[in-house]
């Protein structure tokens, strides 16, 4: 169906008074808006004239034009200069130190490195499909180990610095970092997980990505739970879904140390879904009673205004810097130690359980298939694969969301 000759037929045209009026409002707004554009030296009695009787209009554009250029300059990334950043550096370690009750929040900004991209930096998967591009190349999500920030956010956590892990991440390079799944809430999810709603949302980790299958609002992984036969599903929130399990989502720590902490620090994170869960910043508490707030982005964030520091920066820069001055060791991630290895429950790849060990905290006793297979065989595969980045979760939400809009503003111009 050629939709162009529809919208061509539909375009209003300029017939009757009152749409010649609207057509002639329509030629002297693009008119002003070329106007604008132009240098003042240059304009005719003829421009002034117009501008002049349509003060309104030009105030009405004056403003949109401030509002896209500070939305321009909100997305730009940058960094502060090397001895602010070091000042800044400074402060925080001192916090980090001083504090009784510290908490991190973390987005897709830390694990930039490992060559995860990021939403809304400059080269981020929403930045690229909002523009209709596609997606940036990388390698698989499995390839990507823990970062130098994971690595220091470890060791914070296991000194008990910080005390808790906030993470919009599906990576599980948190969990694979070492810090144990209480001490994370993984509010979007994990792509290593999946869960059997039957069973009191029991989680089971592989040391594969499960959610190949899956998307917006479908969730089946194609495995079954080998207690009940339950089909099992991912953990991953998409954009437009709500989070609605205990594990590995774990809201309840997330509040529960978010109501505790004297210290909130976040760390590669626009924050522009984060802050939108409002029980995440005691908002309601008086300013002088909330949690001090230190944020670390290159990009500016809704919650700076309210930060008693912000560092414009790296956050692997920034860490780094920080354990220097604490005098903590950062740890060298290995593959023989990754934590998911011994976390994962192995199964076959077509959904047929081989053995199940003791697994989050419960025994299984079950007839194995091959009892042989050793489980270094899966962990192998993971992590030798080398295969392309073959987005699963990945975007899915932001696909169907614009795919959603295309449609309706297509069936709005055709109606
Ligand atoms: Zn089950």
């Amino acid at each position: 169906m050629d939709l162009g000759s529809h919208r061509r037929t539909l375009r209003p045209r300029c017939q009757g008074s009152m749409a010649r009026t609207r057509c002639e409002r329509l030629a002297s707004r693009k008119k002003i808006h070329a106007l604008m554009k132009k240098s003042q030296e240059v304009f005719t009695e003829e421009d002034r004239l117009l501008l002049k009787k349509n003060e309104n209009l030009v105030k009405i554009l004056m403003k949109n034009r401030e509002k896209k250029a500070l939305q321009r300059d909100r997305l730009r990334e940058f960094e502060d200069p090397k001895v602010e950043v070091e000042r800044k550096c400074q402060e925080l370690a001192r916090a980090l130190k001083e504090s009784r009750h510290a908490v991190v929040y973390t987005g897709a900004g830390i694990s930039t490195s490992a060559n995860i991209p990021d939403y809304r930096g400059s080269h981020g998967v929403w930045t690229f499909l909002k523009d209709g591009k596609d997606m940036p190349v990388t390698a698989s999500l499995t390839t990507s180990k823990p970062t130098l920030s994971h690595m220091c956010l470890q060791k914070l956590y296991c000194q008990g610095t910080v005390k808790h892990v906030v993470s919009q991440n599906c990576d599980g390079l948190h969990l694979r970092s070492g810090i144990p799944s209480s001490g994370l809430s993984e509010i979007h999810g994990n792509m290593y997980a999946e869960v059997c709603k039957k069973c009191e949302c029991m989680t089971y980790y592989r040391i594969f990505d499960v959610t190949t299958k899956t998307s917006l609002r479908r969730h089946k992984t194609d495995r079954e739970c080998p207690v009940c036969g339950e089909k099992l599903e991912d953990t991953i929130v998409h954009f437009g879904e709500r989070s609605n399990l205990k594990w590995p989502h774990n809201w309840e720590g997330a509040i529960k140390n978010a109501r505790e902490c004297d210290m909130i620090l976040c760390l590669g994170t626009s924050l522009k879904v984060l802050r939108s869960y409002k029980h995440l910043w005691m908002m309601d508490r008086p300013a002088s009673k909330r949690p001090a707030l230190y944020i670390v982005n290159l990009q500016w964030t809704p919650k700076d205004s309210q930060a008693k520091l912000k560092i414009h920066a790296r956050v692997d820069d920034v860490l780094s810097s920080v354990m220097q001055m604490l005098g903590l060791d950062i740890p060298t991630y290995s593959h023989e130690n990754d934590a998911l290895i011994s976390l994962a429950t192995p199964c076959d790849y077509q959904g047929e359980i081989i053995s199940i060990p003791e697994a989050v905290g419960k025994k299984f006793c079950v007839q194995t298939k091959n009892e042989s297979t050793p489980i270094s065989s899966e962990s192998d595969k993971f992590l030798k694969s080398d295969s392309k980045f073959a987005p699963s979760w990945f975007g899915k939400g932001i696909r169907v969301k614009q795919r959603k809009r295309k449609k309706n503003n297509i069936s709005k111009s055709v109606v």
